[in-house]
C-alpha cells in the first residue's frame, strides 16, 4: 500500500534550505565564518539532528533549547539559528544569529516561495485538514509539479518545515493552514500569499488560545480576506459559520454541500457503507451517480468535495478527478480501516480528537453498525477546548450510549464520557475506565474479536496509538499508523517563567485508592475546598466524579456556584456558614448545608419556607475540636426543635476530629461522644441517609460500620495527613511546582545579594536568578523555602525573596543555565522536595504549603 503523500522527511531531497536565502530573508547575523551553506531541513530537537539538519534553538515551554546547542555540535550538526552567540566552540559550524527563531523561519518561508514563484492553495478550518490535502494532491498531480506539506505536522512551523523539501520545478504548493493561537493566519497568509483556499468545517474554538468561538473565525476570516480577485475560495456551504465568510472575501466563492441544495457541487444520496462511501454529484449540468471514496463518514466526505472544485479551478475535469479519488485511500489514523489479528474491523480515528469529530465519528457507526455483532468504542482525550470540555465529553457519552455495545475509556478526562453513558442508561458492565494502554489491549484480548466485531478508536492522546499497534494483525502494518512523536514544538513558541504541574493521572489513582480503602458502602465525599487545596477545583472535581467521588464539599457558597457553572451535577455540601438569604440560591443549585446552631436553623426554615423549597442540611456536633457545631451535650434537645422544622431536610449528621493526625486516643474519646449521640437520635427513632466524622487522617485511623462516609481531602491530593498512620503506597502527589532559571551569574567574594544585603557570598559563587518570589506564594518570613532543584540536584535559596524573584546558589551544579528547569516542589530526577518537608522548613503544615501558592501560577 502507498501514501499518496509521502512526508516530506522520508522523501530524497535536495539540500533546499540555503543559508544565504535565510540571511537575506532574515536580517539575520553570522556568528564566526560559515561552513555548510545548505541544509537539508530544519531541526527542532536535539535527539532528531543529523549532520545535514539545520538545528534551530528557540525559547519553549520547558525552556530555552540553545542550551541543547553544544550537544548539537556533538550530534555532527552542521548548522545552527540562534538568539545570541553561543558559548560553545563553534569552529566547523555554521552559527547563524536571528532575532526571533519562528519569525525568522517565517520570512524565509515567504522568501522562497517568491523565488520559485510557486502558488500556494491553502487548507483552512478545524478539522479534516489532511484529508484535503491529499486528495488535491492526487487530482492535481495529475497536471503540475506539486509540493505537498506534511500532513501530520501541526502549527505554524509546518509552514517552513515542508518548504525546505520545496523543489524549483514545482508549480503549486499545498499546505495546512493550523492556526493555533490568535494571530497565527496573518503570518501565514503574509509568509504565504495564497491563491485558493478551502475551508470546510469551524467546529470549535479549539485550543485555550482562543476567547471564543468568534476569535477563532476570525482568524479564518483573515484567510478568506487575503486572497487575491482572481482567486478561489471554496466553502461548506452547510456549516454557517463557514458560509458566513464568503461576504469578506475578493475571490470567487464555490460553494460544496450534502444538505444545502444550492451548493455549487453536491453531493447526494450519500451512503456509508464500512469501507466506502457512495454518493451522487451534481455540478451545473454535470451530474454523476455512485460515485465512490474510501473515506468513510459524511465529514470526511466534504474534503474530498472542495478538492474537486480546485480540481476543476485548475482544469482537472471532473469525471477525470472522480476516478481518482476513488482510488483515494484513508489516511493513518483518520478514520482508517484496518484488521486486527483476529479479523475485527478496525477504524483508527487516532489523529486528533474534539467533540465534533468525536461526534462525527459516532454519527458514521451508528450508520454502519448494523452489519456486526458488537459495536466497540474506545475513546481517549479531547483536545482542551474552553470550559465547555465537560459538556463535550458528556455529549460524546450519551452519544456512545446510543450506538456503541461497549465502551472503554483512556484516560482522566475521557472517564466523564464514561460517566455520561452510564447516566444514559448505558449498562454499567459494558463500561470500563483505563488510565494505561496495556490494559486496555488485555481487555480486548479477552474480549475474542471476531469479524463480526467493530472497534473504532477515538482520540488524540498517543497512548491510544499503541493500543492500536496492538491490534493489528501483522507488525507490519504498523507502518500505516501514526507517528509517535511530532517533529515540531506544538504552538507557538513561548516562556512561560513559573507554571504549576497537576497529574491528573496520579489524582484519580488516589480517589480511586480512597475509595478502595473505604470499602463499596461507604460513600466518598471529596474536598475540593480552597480551589481543591490549591490545585484547581473544576480539575479535582471532575476526575474525583468519574473516579469513585460521589459527594463533594466547598467551603461557601461561591465555590459551590463555581462548580455548577461548569456543569457539575455531583451533590456538594458547603461547608463553612451560609448566610440565610443565600439559602434560596442553596436550593435552587440544590446544595446542601452545614447547620451548627438552631437560630441559624430557624432562618434557613423561613427562608425556605417563603420559597416552599426544602433546604437539604447536614447537622454538625462538636465533640470536642471546639469551632463550629451543636455542643454534644445539647445535641438530642436540638435535635428536637430542628425536627420540627418542616421545609429542612437533614441528610446528614457529623462530627470533625481536631487530632486524628497525632492522638488515636483522644479521636476514640470524639468517636464514642459522636456515637452515643446517634445512638439515643435512633433510639428515638431519628435516622439519617448520612453519618460522618473521618477527614483524611480520620479515615486512616477510625473504620467503624456506624459511619457510611468519609470526607476526605489531603489524601486526595496525594498529601501526607498522619503521622500516626501509612497512607497507601499507591497514593502520590498531584502538585508539581516548576520555574526557570532567568539569569546566571559570577560573583566574586564578598558580593552582596539581594534586598538589604542580607546573604554576602563566600568564595566564588555561581548565582541563578528565579522568576518567582512571595507574590507567587514563595513565603519570603519568617522562613523562607529553603532549597530547590535543578538538574536533580538541592540548591539552596539566598538573600531575601522579593515580590518576583529570588536567588539561588549553584555553585556546585555544573552548567546551570538560562532556561533550565527548576522544580520548587514536586520530583525531578531521583530527589524530590515533598509538601511535607516545605512544611518544616517554613514552620507549618502540608495543608499550608499548597493553599498559599498563588492562583496567578499558570495551572
Ligand atoms: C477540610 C475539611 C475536611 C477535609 O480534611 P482533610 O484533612 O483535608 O481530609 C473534612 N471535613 C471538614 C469539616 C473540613 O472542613
Amino acid at each position: 500500500m502507498k501514501l499518496t503523500c509521502t512526508p516530506a522527511r522520508l522523501r530524497y531531497t535536495l539540500d533546499m534550505i540555503s543559508l544565504y536565502d535565510i540571511l537575506k530573508a532574515a536580517n539575520g547575523q553570522l556568528f564566526g565564518e560559515p561552513s555548510s551553506h545548505l541544509f537539508a531541513k530544519f531541526c527542532f530537537d536535539v535527539r532528531d539532528v543529523t549532520p545535514s539538519s539545520l538545528f534551530v534553538a528557540m525559547r519553549n515551554q520547558r525552556g530555552d533549547s540553545h542550551a541543547d546547542i553544544p550537544e548539537a555540535i556533538q550530534r555532527g550538526v552542521k548548522g545552527i539559528v540562534c538568539h545570541g552567540p553561543p558559548e560553545v566552540d563553534t569552529s566547523g559550524v555554521t552559527v547563524l544569529m536571528v532575532n526571533d527563531s519562528v519569525d525568522a523561519l517565517m520570512a524565509w518561508s515567504r522568501y522562497v516561495l517568491a523565488k520559485y514563484q510557486v502558488r500556494t492553495i491553502a487548507v483552512g478550518g478545524t478539522s479534516g485538514k489532511s484529508v484535503t490535502l491529499a486528495a488535491l494532491h492526487k487530482l492535481l498531480a495529475t497536471r503540475y509539479k506539486v509540493h505537498c506539506g506534511d500532513l501530520d505536522d501541526e502549527g505554524l512551523l509546518s509552514l517552513p518545515v515542508s518548504l525546505a523539501a520545496l523543489e524549483p520545478h514545482h508549480q503549486l504548493v499545498l499546505l495546512k493552514f493550523d492556526v493555533t493561537q490568535p494571530g497565527d493566519m496573518h503570518q501565514l497568509v503574509q509568509a504565504t500569499q495564497p491563491d485558493v483556499a478551502i475551508i470546510d468545517h469551524l467546529d470549535v474554538a479549539h485550543t485555550l488560545s482562543f476567547s471564543d468561538h468568534d476569535q477563532y473565525v476570525d482568524e479564518q476570516r483573515t484567510l478568506a480576506r487575503a486572497l487575491p480577485a482572481d482567486g478561489l475560495l471554496v466553502l461548506n456551504n452547510d456549516d454557517e459559520a463557514v458560509r458566513t465568510l464568503a461576504s469578506v472575501s475578493l475571490a470567487t466563492v464555490q460553494t460544496i454541500g450534502i444538505i444545502q441544495q444550492d451548493s455549487d457541487l453536491l453531493a447526494s444520496n450519500v451512503t456509508l457503507a464500512p469501507h466506502r462511501t457512495v454518493f451522487d454529484v451534481r455540478w451545473g449540468d454535470e451530474r454523476y451517480q455512485m460515485c465512490t471514496v474510501q473515506l468513510l463518514g459524511e465529514h470526511v466526505l466534504y474534503g474530498a468535495l472542495a478538492a474537486l472544485l480546485v480540481g476543476i479551478h485548475f482544469a482537472v475535469p471532473l469525471s477525470e478527478s472522480l476516478k481518482l479519488l476513488a482510488q483515494l485511500e484513508a489516511l493513518p489514523g483518520r478514520m482508517r480501516p484496518m484488521r486486527s489479528k483476529t479479523g475485527a474491523l478496525l477504524i483508527d480515528d487516532t489523529y486528533r480528537a474534539h467533540t465534533a469529530s468525536a461526534l462525527a465519528a459516532l454519527d458514521w457507526l451508528e450508520q454502519v453498525r448494523g452489519g456486526f455483532r458488537r459495536v466497540i468504542c474506545i475513546l481517549g482525550e479531547m483536545e482542551r477546548g474552553s470550559q465547555r470540555q465537560q459538556q463535550g465529553y458528556r455529549a460524546v457519552g450519551r452519544r456512545v450510549a446510543q450506538v456503541a455495545d461497549a465502551f472503554l475509556t483512556l484516560g482522566a478526562d475521557a472517564a466523564q464520557a464514561a460517566r455520561s453513558a452510564i447516566d444514559h442508561d448505558m449498562p454499567e458492565h459494558a463500561i470500563r475506565m483505563f488510565y494505561n494502554p496495556a490494559e486496555i489491549s488485555a481487555i480486548l484480548e479477552r474480549l475474542d474479536l471476531g469479524t463480526d466485531d467493530i472497534v473504532l478508536l477515538k482520540g488524540g492522546n498517543r497512548s491510544l496509538r499503541t493500543v492500536v499497534r496492538d491490534l493489528l494483525s501483522t507488525p507490519n502494518d504498523a507502518r500505516l499508523l501514526l507517528r509517535q512523536t511530532p517533529t515540531i514544538p506544538l504552538a507557538r513558541i513561548q516562556l512561560r517563567p513559573t507554571w504549576l504541574e497537576l497529574d491528573s493521572d496520579a489524582l484519580a489513582q488516589n480517589v480511586r485508592t480512597i475509595k478502595a480503602l473505604l470499602g463499596r458502602d461507604k460513600t466518598l465525599m471529596t474536598v475540593v475546598k480552597a480551589d481543591g487545596y490549591g490545585h484547581g477545583a473544576l480539575m479535582v472535581a471532575r476526575v474525583a466524579l468519574v473516579n469513585g467521588a460521589d459527594y463533594l464539599a466547598v467551603a461557601n457558597l461561591g465555590e459551590a456556584l463555581q462548580l455548577r457553572e461548569v456543569g457539575i451535577q455531583a451533590p456538594i455540601l458547603v461547608l463553612s456558614y451560609l448566610p440565610p438569604p443565600m439559602a434560596r440560591q442553596a436550593m435552587q443549585q440544590h446544595l446542601s448545608v452545614a447547620v451548627f446552631d438552631l437560630e441559624q436553623a430557624r432562618a434557613y426554615e423561613r427562608i425556605a419556607r417563603d420559597v416552599e423549597g426544602k433546604l437539604v442540611c447536614h447537622v454538625k456536633i462538636d465533640t470536642g475540636m471546639g469551632r463550629l457545631g451543636i455542643p454534644a451535650a445539647n445535641a438530642i434537645q436540638t435535635f428536637r426543635h430542628l425536627l420540627a422544622l418542616k421545609n429542612l431536610h437533614i441528610e446528614g449528621i457529623y462530627t470533625h476530629f481536631s487530632s486524628a493526625d497525632d492522638n488515636a486516643p483522644y479521636t476514640e474519646q470524639q468517636v464514642d461522644s459522636f456515637k452515643s449521640i446517634v445512638r439515643a437520635l435512633r433510639a428515638a427513632s431519628i435516622h439519617f441517609q448520612y453519618v460522618h466524622a473521618a477527614n483524611s487522617a480520620g479515615s486512616l485511623l477510625v473504620d467503624d460500620p456506624m459511619f457510611n462516609m468519609a470526607r476526605v481531602g489531603l489524601m486526595t491530593y496525594g498529601l501526607r495527613p498522619s503521622r500516626l498512620r501509612e497512607m497507601p503506597e499507591s497514593i502520590k502527589p498531584v502538585m508539581t511546582w516548576k520555574t526557570t532559571v532567568l539569569q546566571v551569574r559570577q560573583f566574586p567574594p564578598n558580593s552582596p545579594i539581594g534586598y538589604g544585603n542580607s546573604y554576602i557570598t563566600q568564595g566564588q559563587e555561581t548565582i541563578a536568578i528565579l522568576p518567582v518570589g512571595y507574590a507567587d506564594g514563595l513565603r519570603r518570613a519568617p522562613h523562607t523555602w529553603r532549597e530547590v532543584l535543578i538538574h536533580g540536584v538541592r540548591a539552596p535559596l539566598v538573600g531575601r525573596v522579593s515580590m518576583e524573584k529570588c536567588a539561588i546558589n549553584v555553585s556546585h551544579i555544573p552548567n546551570v543555565a538560562v532556561g533550565d528547569e527548576v522544580v520548587l516542589l514536586g520530583q525531578q530526577g531521583e530527589d524530590s522536595i515533598s509538601a511535607e518537608e516545605i512544611a518544616t522548613w517554613l514552620g507549618t503544615i502540608n495543608y499550608e504549603v499548597v493553599t498559599t501558592i498563588l492562583p496567578r501560577q499558570m495551572r
